[in-house]
């Protein structure tokens, strides 16, 4: 019997003895394909890369660890400056922590620090958006939109106002264009800022390309920068949550810069260090840093962890495999040919409904009707399924139920290591249809 507290603890898991590229090993002799990046959008550069290993083990060699209050270090100095290098115009500090959570959370405190040193105390409230997961952290959860995971936690949350994410599959009114559905979309913030009080709000909180809760959704073109202008209007202060989609991962270093999107906070975490290292990140605008310099001098919250030497020796390394390797141009590339094949597998297919996403972040919604885009009931749990089939076919897939809000769209999100090569694209596309097959034919019967 394991005595590890797991997700699924009354499941036996398989145990992952090795992994290299985008092929892991369980200690049965199992080998899956790894189609989600070591099961979340992690691995981004693949899995056993003996660079990072040689960085981690020199780091290791010289200091493991030293309190962020007494030193700093070479390895996160010159990540943070490999970092800023190339972020949206106006960020320019860094504040490390372990993961995608903790980086929330530093986030919503930063904004929240930033009034309260501006002397407008009032101004504490954050509003995010429905379909949305923002971490597991109680702050975190509290703004976000992902019912089943937050409705245990109710009476222990804040309240923070959602409006409705950008997602035009379900919401772009008949005859309505693309650039007018984002307009309504953004100004649907507007909206909930002048119902709150301007004057109570800290900060909006969104993700540029939306990752679990809807399946790899953009935002569609002009609704970043429609956001931005509402921020300004009110002084509220823009924070992109790109833990998931950022890092390279939609082929733009950032995923907001591929819409012009310009954020005063913008956090990452995952395919940050790569899977070698937990470590997040939250990237503040001078403005921010100004503030606090010129008010009461410093950060009022900090983790023990933030700056670990040895997680940043391992994230700087992982950028720099990805700048060596053109991994950005790669993710970019063979994410065209995953989005031209998953568009030629499943174009047509009755219980796909929509296929979207950026680079190598593309997700399929499943639907039990294509014309009248009726989810499939929530009782059939078409996505556990989706992914149980995947798994025992050897092919690692995230799907998701979709039953949130009312809206049950069942999905599944393919973010590959970018170091995939053509033919492993291809197999991608061939084992998910037969997974696809297997499931719908399941919920046939
Ligand atoms: N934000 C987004 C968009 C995420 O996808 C996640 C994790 N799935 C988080 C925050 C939380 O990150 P972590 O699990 O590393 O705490």
């Amino acid at each position: 019997m394991s005595h590890v507290f797991h997700r699924t603890p009354a499941r036996t898991l398989p145990r992952i003895v090795a992994a290299q590229g985008l092929r892991m090993t369980d200690a049965d002799g199992r080998t899956y394909l790894d189609a989600v990046s070591g099961g979340a959008a992690v691995s981004s550069i693949g899995h056993g890369d003996p660079r990072i290993t040689d960085a981690i083990t020199a780091q290791l060699g010289q200091v493991a660890y030293a309190h962020n209050g007494f030193f700093t270090s070479d390895a996160a100095e010159e990540l943070a400056d490999t970092l800023i290098a190339g972020a949206p115009e106006g960020l320019s500090r860094v504040i490390y922590c372990s993961g995608g959570s903790e980086a929330i959370e530093s986030a919503l405190k930063l904004a929240r620090q930033t009034f309260v040193e501006r002397g407008q105390p009032g101004k504490g409230k954050v509003i995010a958006r429905r379909q949305s997961y923002h971490g597991a952290t109680m702050g975190a959860l509290s703004i976000g939109g992902n019912v089943p995971r937050k409705a245990p936690y109710a009476p222990m949350l804040f309240d923070a106002p959602l409006i409705a994410p950008c997602y035009p599959y379900r919401d772009q009114a008949e005859g309505e264009t693309l650039e007018a559905y984002a307009i309504r979309a953004a100004d649907a913030l507007e909206e909930q800022i002048l119902a709150e009080g301007p004057e109570t709000v800290a900060a909006f909180v969104a993700e540029p390309v939306v990752g679990a809760t809807l399946g790899c959704v953009p935002a569609a073109p002009g609704y970043l920068k429609r956001i931005r202008e509402i921020c300004d209007r009110y002084d509220v202060l823009l924070v992109f949550d790109e833990v998931m989609c950022g890092g390279g991962r939609t082929g733009f270093a950032f995923a907001c810069l591929e819409d012009g999107g310009s954020p005063d906070i913008l956090v990452i975490a995952k395919g940050l260090g790569g899977g070698y290292q937990p470590i997040g990140a939250v990237l503040a605008s001078q403005a921010i840093v100004d503030t606090i310099v010129d008010g009461s001098g410093s950060l009022k919250q900090g983790f023990t962890y933030m700056a670990h030497p040895v997680a940043c020796a391992a994230a700087l390394a992982v950028q720099k495999v990805i700048a060596e390797d053109g991994l950005v141009e790669a993710a970019a590339a063979r994410g065209a040919q995953l989005r031209a094949g998953l568009d030629a597998a499943f174009g047509q297919h009755p219980h796909v409904g929509n296929i979207r996403g950026r680079g190598l972040f593309q997700g399929l919604e499943f639907v039990a009707d294509r014309e009248t885009k009726a989810p499939f009931d929530p009782s059939l749990a078409f996505n556990a399924r989706l992914k149980a089939n995947a798994f025992a076919d050897g092919l690692m897939v995230y799907p998701m139920p979709g039953t949130i809000d009312g809206i049950n769209g069942d999905h599944v999100v393919l973010a590959p290591a970018f170091v995939a090569t053509a033919a492993d694209i291809d197999e991608i596309v061939e084992r998910l249809a037969v997974a696809i097959d297997r499931t719908v034919q399941e919920i046939n019967a």
